[in-house]
């Protein structure tokens, strides 16, 4: 088999998780990367990141998606936090209104700290509550188009559109960077 360069290489791509308190930032995270869902919120500082591999191209593409752990219940999402993302994820719970409404004040911030290149997803999630919904589709969509943000609902609970809402993002981040590199 020939072995290139090309055959080689390895991305790694840092994204990270935004939003208020509570809207399902974690359980994203370990629904996506362990296929796993917790009840009740976590009672301790949760893990730092999880890395994800997927496949494009032929090319191992490592995805390191960072939590905020509760950082943000303390108004204390450091800029460490933010430092090299190539992605985001900005998540807010459609059941609550309040948690849309601080989208733009997580977008600004995530703006203050990085590149305007960083691939964003606004993501609503707990969409399995449709019966307590406090926030329409077509306002999510409207959000994301006005700001340049993929969007999609999800459930972390039913698993609706988790794995795709990660991966979009790491597929947008290979295109930009290898248009980049080639
Ligand atoms: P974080 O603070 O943003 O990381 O939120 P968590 O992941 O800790 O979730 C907060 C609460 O919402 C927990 O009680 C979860 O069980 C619940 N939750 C998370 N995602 C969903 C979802 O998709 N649907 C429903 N119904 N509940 C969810």
């Amino acid at each position: 088999m020939d072995s290139s360069d090309d055959d080689i290489e390895e991305y790694l791509f840092k994204i990270v998780i935004l939003g208020d308190s509570a809207v399902g930032k974690s359980n994203l995270l370990s629904r996506y990367a362990r296929d796993e869902f917790n009840l009740h919120s976590k009672a301790t500082i949760g893990v730092e990141f999880q890395t994800q591999v997927l496949e494009i191209n032929g090319k191992e593409v490592k995805a390191q998606i960072w939590d905020t752990a509760g950082q943000e219940r303390f108004r204390a999402v450091t800029s460490a936090y933010y430092r090299g993302a190539f992605g985001a994820l900005l998540v807010y719970d459609i059941s609550r209104r309040t948690t849309f409404e601080s989208v733009t004040r997580w977008l600004d911030e995530l703006n203050t700290h990085c590149d305007t290149t960083v691939a964003k997803m606004l993501v609503g999630n707990k969409c399995d509550l449709d019966n307590i919904r406090d926030v329409s589709i077509e306002e999510g969509a409207k959000l994301a188009e006005a700001e340049g943000l993929f969007f999609m609902e999800t459930s972390a609970l039913d698993s609706t559109n988790v794995n795709k809402a990660f991966e979009i993002v790491i597929r947008e981040i290979y295109s930009n960077v290898s248009k980049k590199v080639l």
